[in-house]
């Protein structure tokens, strides 16, 4: 997972996205060739003299929807035809860390950014390849959906962080992370944990693994339902649900 990994993104606000694309972190990855980001305006492949990309939907209702065309042509021009395109959309699969993980396995990702109502629905049929949530929510463009996406997969690249920094995670083990805590010892009277300042390791993994229980049961405890727990584990989130 040490090569390039090319990011196409065709979107309306191009300024947005190369703003991301210049910042921090990723920026370092773009400076460093690890990340080749490609940023395309889907309006510099409209014809007419107002370089339109939207059209009323037909059947009526709401809205504006973005013309086929234009942006048909500005995927052709990424050669979408061979590549993994996804498209963010309140109507797609829930992205998780799991799809994370598999878009950063490839060797690049091309995103579609909607706006208005969305993109005509032969945009999907013929190019796309997935079309993934970001939550049951509705932002008003598909900028800020691609740069999470974009956010998520890059930084699980070889190299972009330590390992131990992403294998720790929150969903890596399909539970919440557990708290964390840092200098000083004692913060507006709240004291850091005991168990942290002791030095013993075994003691600390026990008391990190029982908060990741505690908080995944606490707010997300359709995540629970599907960890794998074994059976000393399982009594004893249904012991801290009963208390709930
Ligand atoms: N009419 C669409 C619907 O009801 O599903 C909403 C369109 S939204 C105003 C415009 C664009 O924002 C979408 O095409 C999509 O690219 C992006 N978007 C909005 N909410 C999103 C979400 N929850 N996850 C991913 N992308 C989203």
């Amino acid at each position: 997972m040490d090569s390039q990994y090319r990011i196409t993104v065709l979107t309306l606000f191009p300024d947005l996205v190369q703003q991301y694309f210049a910042t921090s972190i990723v920026g370092k990855a773009v400076d460093r060739g690890a990340i080749v980001p490609d940023v395309v305006n889907i309006r510099d492949f409209a014809t007419d003299r107002h370089r339109t990309c939207d059209d009323a939907p037909y059947g009526g209702g709401a809205g504006m929807v973005l013309l086929p065309e234009p942006l048909g042509r500005a995927l052709d021009s990424v050669d979408a035809d061979r590549r993994h395109v996804v498209f963010p959309s309140p109507s797609g699969r829930p992205f998780t860390q799991a799809t994370a993980e598999r878009l950063a396995g490839m060797d690049g990702v091309v995103l579609i950014c909607g706006r208005y109502e969305g993109i005509d629905q032969r945009i999907i049929d013929h190019f796309v390849d997935e079309e993934v949530s970001l939550g049951d929510y509705v932002l008003s463009s598909g900028e800020l959906a691609a740069m999470v996406v974009i956010d998520a997969v890059y930084r699980l690249r070889d190299g972009m962080l330590r390992p131990e920094s992403v294998s720790d995670e929150s969903f890596q083990d399909g539970l919440l992370e557990y708290p964390h805590y840092t200098r000083p010892e004692e913060f507006r009277g709240r004291r850091v944990p005991e168990v942290l300042l002791s030095g013993h390791h075994a003691r600390i993994a026990e008391w990190r693994r029982r908060q990741q229980l505690i908080k995944t049961a606490r707010n997300r405890r359709d995540l629970l339902e599907r960890a794998q727990l074994g059976p000393e584990e399982y009594k004893r989130v249904q012991e801290l649900l009963e208390k709930e």
